[in-house]
């Protein structure tokens, strides 16, 4: 699938609020996913999460991805060392993918997600007008579906 891609192409870059961390992908997102629940919400401390999942292999941290946190099972968060932005998180049931909070690219008006998911935690007082499909799971099987 990625045979063609030239590694040394960026398309995306971000940074955290501070800019002692720094993103780069050489690839497009696998998909981009609103998620509603509490955890992802706690996390980033904002009414609704948007992730974009990439293949690991095509994203680059530097200096690194920051410090590791772990305080669900199953599932490993990072943030800058220095200023505590969320950064990524992975998913032991989604080996090999990163989520990267779109709002730390600087290209995020082109990250448009595709799915709501865990929209059974929605926070009843946001309303999102939209036309996308919406899930009451994590959608791990949906999410990679709706990114075709
Ligand atoms: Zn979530
Ligand atoms: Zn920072």
């Amino acid at each position: 699938m990625t045979a063609t891609t030239d590694s040394t192409t960026t398309v995306f870059t971000g940074r955290c609020y501070c800019g002692a961390t720094t993103v780069r992908t050489t690839q497009a997102p696998q998909t981009i996913a609103y998620c509603h629940c509490i955890d992802c919400r706690r996390w980033t401390s904002a009414p609704v999460a948007a992730f974009a999942a990439f293949d690991e292999k095509v994203v680059t941290f530097a200096p690194n991805e920051g410090r590791h946190i772990t305080a669900n099972p199953g599932v490993t968060r990072t943030f800058c060392a220095t200023c505590g932005s969320p950064l990524t998180g992975r998913y032991d049931y989604l080996p090999g993918q990163v989520y990267i909070g779109v709002s730390i690219f600087d290209q995020s008006s082109d990250l448009e997600p595709k799915i709501h998911t865990h929209e059974s935690e929605r926070l009843s007082w946001l309303h999102i007008d939209d036309d996308l499909e919406r899930i009451s799971s994590s959608g791990r099987s949906k999410i990679n579906e709706a990114s075709k």
